[in-house]
């Protein structure tokens, strides 16, 4: 039986729904808390059940959103014991809890401490308040810098700091101008994300938004080159395509998902990966919860994934990390051989600045990074 490496919880609470977000959310009601927690638990020991007898600690546990801050103290205890119980936590496991800036409160982000989070991460997304409110987010630069202040003065010496760019109708310096607040403020881990029209939310429905997106879609590239090197200079370390951190600070349930590891998410929409099996949850808070009710596994899909995707899911993964991709453990791996027409592409690669070699390991630069997508695609076995 595959051992399992991270552990995933998905908390699909939000005090309002973000227009450019298009993960499982759900408006917070406390009243929607207990029935989901009950089958957040059913579906945790359902799972464990396959595991008894081969069971070692996880070594990294994530809530993830939704915001899990939207849970009280109590709620959040309780789930963590659950855990502990069912799959065993290591004592040096990495143990992180997404935190919105309007929940973070002194006494809660040291609640979260004394319940066993060893790190946080902030949604703050900006600074700003004009970014802020074309983010329609539902803090403004005050609470931010209030939530960043009650972080750092927390006791929480691990945590990630998250950072949107791209807002529609924002000046480019706003962006500059979060950067040198991080600069000052060091956090160990920062993740800057693009903003990006994803189908099925309100601002893919925005005809506004759309155009100013179109118009001003290769300001994106030019703020993602900026921020590499701004930060790079800063001591952090450029390590995924959208991740930056200080030495050592690497984000661990994100290093076992691009590593290949395998991992299980409970909750709506969550995903999991166990030795080539992919599935995820039901996103449908009512469809979930039905399904725990009668001991059913909530699982709305389920791929088991070819020798040949494997390796390609491998070329992507590694290609999105600073590491790059091990050529001859890629094939030890995945029992592939690295063509010579891919050698080919990664010379053509290298003369363009968009990749290097780093003894048999080919890494993308920030340049390439850029077009991780579409060197991943040239890369891939046919
Ligand atoms: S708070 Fe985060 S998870 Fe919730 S709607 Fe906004 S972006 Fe999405």
């Amino acid at each position: 039986m595959a051992t399992i490496e991270a552990l995933y919880c998905h908390l699909p609470f939000c005090h309002t729904i973000c227009p450019f977000c298009a993960f499982a959310v759900h408006g917070n009601r406390p009243a929607l808390h207990r029935p989901y927690l009950d089958a957040l638990k059913r579906e945790i020991a359902l799972r464990a059940t396959e595991y008894e007898g081969a069971r070692q600690p996880i070594e990294a546990l994530y809530f993830g959103g939704g915001t899990p801050s939207t849970l009280a103290l109590e709620a959040v205890q309780e789930l963590l014991d659950w855990i502990a119980a069912h799959y065993g936590i290591g004592q040096a496991a990495e143990v992180a809890f997404e935190v919105n800036p309007e929940d973070a409160t002194p006494a809660y982000l040291r609640g979260l401490k004394s319940a066993g989070i060893n790190r946080i991460s902030l949604g703050l997304q900006s600074l700003d308040s004009a970014t802020l409110a074309a983010l329609g987010r539902n803090h403004d630069a005050v609470q931010g810098r209030r939530a960043l202040e009650a972080l750092r003065g927390s006791g929480h010496e691990n945590y990630n700091v998250d950072l949107l760019y791209g807002a529609p109708s924002v000046s480019e310096r706003a962006f500059e101008e979060d950067l040198e607040h991080m600069a000052a403020a060091r956090p160990p881990h920062l993740s800057l994300y693009g903003l990006d029209l994803e189908e099925g939310t309100l601002f893919a429905r925005n005809g506004t938004v759309r155009e100013w997106m179109a118009r001003h879609g290769p300001r994106q590239a030019s703020q993602f080159l900026y921020a590499s090197e701004f930060l790079t200079a800063q001591g952090y370390r450029h390590y995924e395509v959208s991740n930056y951190c200080l030495p050592g600070r690497e984000g661990r349930q994100n290093l076992v998902v691009w590593r290949g590891g395998n991992y299980l998410g409970f909750g709506t929409g969550a995903h999991s990966h166990r030795d080539g099996t992919r599935w995820h949850n039901e996103r449908h808070l009512r469809i979930y919860q039905r399904r725990l009710e009668k001991d059913e596994p909530p699982v709305a899909y389920q791929e088991e994934l070819s020798g040949q995707k494997m390796a390609n899911e491998g070329i992507m993964l590694a290609l999105r990390q600073a590491d790059g991709l091990d050529i001859p453990q890629w094939e030890r791996r995945y029992g592939f051989s690295w063509a010579e027409g891919q050698s080919e592409i990664a010379e053509r690669l290298r003369q363009e600045g968009k990749a290097h070699w780093n003894g048999a390991q080919l890494a993308l630069t920030p340049q390439g990074f850029l077009l991780a997508d579409e060197i991943t695609t040239q890369l891939m076995l046919a």
